[in-house]
């Protein structure tokens, strides 16, 4: 089965060619050459990218079962925030602010601030069954998973955390409004991509459509039609120029295929 996708509407960015997805509705084992693509809200899809596959909306579920939490790979953010705030639990007000499906949200360890989404994760089910999070090495934006994530188990505690929520709400108030794949770069240890970004005259910079936010500088943002092209010339000259300029190796946070 396949889902065909018009990455110029599906993705945050808005940019990208009509793809036809396999669609994987019962685990199997990983497909090499393919890219799994979640809700595409931290992708770059370029006119010719590998092989795509994504869950089926059967991957779409939550469980509360005494203190775990079991959430299935294709879950929006926003469904599992609806969820713990209904049920009164803390760790994942963030999600209220922060897209993507489950699958998307582990591998990248996606989070705000300090919370992080392996902050309370038990284990994952990949295509060979469940592996702990001691067998997984992870950090900022980071993970070194190697395998579709089918679900994902987490620990619970008990008292959802509104102030939480409300100091994220206020952390997005300054976020840029236009369609975004969220932070270009990721911050290099001890500095922000950001400030580098604009101590380089980059903050507002536009190629084509393409432009570093002029609200915040490591947000990559399509002010119309920009093309992969526009971006990925962008995210370029930017790594060139800080490179040259302090000698930091900006890595791009946004996923480029
Ligand atoms: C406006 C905006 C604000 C954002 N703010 C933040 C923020 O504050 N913090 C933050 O961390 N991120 C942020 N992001 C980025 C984005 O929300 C996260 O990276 C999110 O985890 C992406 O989830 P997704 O389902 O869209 O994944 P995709 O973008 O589709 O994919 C991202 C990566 O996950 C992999 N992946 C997806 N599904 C699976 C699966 N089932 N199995 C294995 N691998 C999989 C893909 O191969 C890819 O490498 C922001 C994005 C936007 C648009």
């Amino acid at each position: 089965m396949t889902r065909t996708i018009d990455f110029s509407q599906y993705s945050s960015i808005k940019i990208g060619p009509v793809v036809d997805v396999r669609l994987i509705d019962t685990p199997e084992l990983r497909v090499p050459e393919e890219f799994m693509i979640g809700g595409a809200n931290n992708l770059l899809v370029s006119d010719t990218p590998p092989p795509l596959a994504m869950l089926s909306k059967k991957f779409d579920y939550i469980r509360l079962e005494g203190n775990r939490l079991t959430i299935g790979g294709a879950t929006k953010s926003g469904r599992i925030f609806s969820f713990v705030k209904k049920h009164n639990i803390k760790n994942f007000e963030y999600l209220g602010k922060l897209p993507g499906t489950l699958g998307g949200l582990v591998f990248m360890n996606a989070g705000m601030k300090a919370d992080e989404i392996f902050n309370h994760l038990v284990t994952i089910k990949t295509s060979k069954g469940y592996v702990s999070k001691e067998e997984i090495s992870y950090g900022y934006r980071f993970t070194d998973i190697d395998d579709i994530i089918y679900e994902t188990v987490f620990e619970v505690e008990e008292g959802f955390d509104a102030e939480k929520l409300a100091l994220f709400t206020k952390m997005r108030a300054n976020q840029p409004k236009d369609p975004s794949s969220g932070s270009a770069f990721k911050n290099p240890p001890g500095d922000y991509a950001g400030r580098l970004i604009e101590a380089v005259g980059m903050k507002g910079y536009r190629i084509g459509d393409a432009a570093f936010s002029d609200v915040h500088a490591n947000f990559l943002v399509n002010l119309g039609k920009a093309t992969f092209d526009d971006a990925f010339t962008l995210l370029e000259e930017a790594r060139r120029r800080v490179f040259d300029s302090f000698g930091v190796a900006l890595e791009h946070e946004v996923q480029i295929i």
